[in-house]
Order: structure tokens, then C-alpha cells, then sequence
């Protein structure tokens, strides 16, 4: 048996992103994510498992228990809409500061999608990756998932992705129009 997943990014995607959040009193979810994810996840089954990049802790700026506690935070606030994230997956290194070695995990290798679908059973080519970044949409490209980029069309993200010629599947204004572009393209049989 293998599960399909709503792979998402973390600051931006599902918080307001302030830059190097580390306060889980500062955490703020966006508009709908809670109600949205309550609905891909009771209408399709889908596992969701957060892939997001914290290189703020090989900067210094932050712990892994910063992290851990935003991300404690995040599903707290999720709770009181009846959902919750299932995995938490995070990459600390930074080029400028780690060996190459272990950058490896960072967005966009695809690192951390393979080992979340190797560790929960999840079949990449049936799940999809939603994020507000280009690296979010090349990860989830290179991973063989389908992708959304919730963004401004006409901004620079989008316009990065024109140029490395990777598009999304699905460029969303915000989270509740790429939920409902969920359930519209994901409702079926594979
Ligand atoms: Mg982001």
C-alpha cells in the first residue's frame, strides 16, 4: 500500500514567513491552510509532509529546537482546524557554511522527498509539492511530483522558472486556490 502526499514547503507556504522565524509565539499560519489541508488530506487520503530548508541554524541564528518548536507550533495551530502535518523534514546546511556533503539535503536536491517517500511509503509520481519558492517547484519537478507554486505570476519566482524552463502545473494566488486545484486534478483513480 502507498500513500499519495501534499508535499509542502514550510515558511511562506504554510506561515508568514518574517525571514528565520525561530519564535513559535510569532507563528501565523496563512489564510485557509488549515481549512484546505483538513480537506486534501479527509477527501484524498493524502499524507502531508513539510520539506523546508532552515539553513538559519548553520547561521547561527536559530537551534534545532527552534525549529522543532515552530514546527510544534505549526500543528498546534493546525489541530484547532481538526488536521495536522504528518512529517516534518528539514535541511540545516548552507553551501556557504557546511561541506558539500551534507548540502545535499537542501531544496532543490531532491533528498528529502526521496527519504520522506522511502520512510512513509509514498508513491512520488501520484503526489504533488506546493511551495512559494522556484527551488520548491524544481524540487518538487525534479522529484517527479506535480507542482504548484502559490505566487504571484508576474514575479520573480515565476519568472525564474521560465528561465531554467521548469513550470508548475498549477501557479495558485493563494492557498485556497490551490487546494481547490487539488481537489480538482487529484480527485480521480492514477
Ligand atoms: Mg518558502
Amino acid at each position: 500500500m502507498s500513500y499519495r502526499a501534499l508535499f509542502l514547503d514550510r515558511d511562506g507556504t504554510i506561515n508568514k514567513d518574517p525571514g528565520y522565524i525561530k519564535d513559535p509565539s510569532e507563528v501565523e499560519l496563512l489564510p485557509f491552510v488549515g481549512e484546505g489541508l483538513l480537506k486534501i488530506k479527509e477527501r484524498l487520503n493524502f499524507k502531508a509532509v513539510v520539506i523546508s530548508n532552515q539553513s538559519g541554524i548553520s547561521r547561527g541564528l536559530m537551534t534545532h529546537e527552534d525549529v522543532l518548536a515552530v514546527n510544534n507550533r505549526i500543528n498546534t495551530l493546525l489541530l484547532m482546524n481538526g488536521t495536522s502535518v504528518d512529517a516534518f523534514y528539514y535541511c540545516p546546511y548552507h553551501p556557504d557554511y557546511d561541506d558539500l556533503s551534507k548540502t545535499i539535503c537542501r531544496k532543490p536536491n531532491t533528498y528529502m522527498v526521496e527519504l520522506a517517500a522511502a520512510e512513509m511509503g509514498i508513491s512520488l509520481k501520484d503526489s504533488v509539492f506546493i511551495g512559494d519558492k522556484a527551488t520548491d517547484i524544481e524540487c518538487g519537478f525534479r522529484s517527479g511530483l506535480k507542482t504548484i507554486l502559490v505566487n504571484d505570476i508576474s514575479g520573480e519566482e515565476f519568472l525564474h522558472l521560465k528561465k531554467i524552463n521548469i513550470l508548475p502545473n498549477f501557479v495558485a494566488v493563494n492557498f485556497e486556490s490551490a487546494t481547490d486545484y487539488i481537489l480538482k486534478e487529484f480527485n480521480g483513480v492514477f
